[in-house]
């Protein structure tokens, strides 16, 4: 089995958008210094660099899906195609789906489809739903401040010996606390 390091996009890996607004177009997408040397950081360390993102405007019909598609492919060519998969949610909050996150339903698929131990794997996002998520599918879990600098995150975990969730606060999902 592979262990991955699972990315939330939007202000991880590029510019988080305006409130209520999407990257809709690849030049709506502004790629954040320290995420291309935090993939090949990942992937010199032997995980797997997978993204895992909600992506309601495609509900919303604010972009397609063949948008959303060749965005990250382009987003992937310019990280040296370090990324070795994107997973997104396109559903309405309302529509209750099971791959929005905070639910884990990306997270699961992605561990079913590329032999992925959930447990030796981490969840990096910048939201609470991000780490709701990582908690739910039983992954280590790392929340990251929006628009910071993913290598120096990333060189945390990887580096540290205990590796172990770490800068976690949880106040509105402080349920599942694990160690
Ligand atoms: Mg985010
Ligand atoms: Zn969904």
């Amino acid at each position: 089995m592979k262990k991955a390091i699972f990315l939330d996009r939007d202000g991880v890996i590029n510019k988080k958008p305006k409130e209520h607004d999407y990257v809709k177009r690849w030049e709506e997408m502004k790629i954040l210094p320290g995420a291309k040397k935090a993939l090949t950081l990942i992937k010199q360390s032997g995980y797997l660099a997978v993204v895992i993102t909600n992506q309601r405007g495609v509900a919303r019909k604010m972009m397609t899906h063949e948008d959303l598609r060749d965005m990250h492919m382009k987003l992937n060519e310019k990280m040296k195609g370090q990324i070795d998969a994107f997973y997104y949610c396109h559903h309405e909050v309302f529509e209750n789906c099971e791959c929005r996150k905070p639910k884990p339903g990306l997270l699961h698929k992605a561990a079913a489809e590329l032999d992925i131990d959930l447990e030796q794997s981490w969840m990096i996002g910048d939201s609470e739903s991000d780490i709701e998520c990582g908690f739910a599918a039983g992954t280590k879990v790392k929340m990251v401040e929006t628009d910071g600098n993913l290598f120096l995150e990333v060189k945390q975990i990887i580096g540290s010996s205990k590796n172990r969730s770490s800068r976690v606060k949880l106040v509105s999902y402080g349920t599942k606390e694990r160690n």
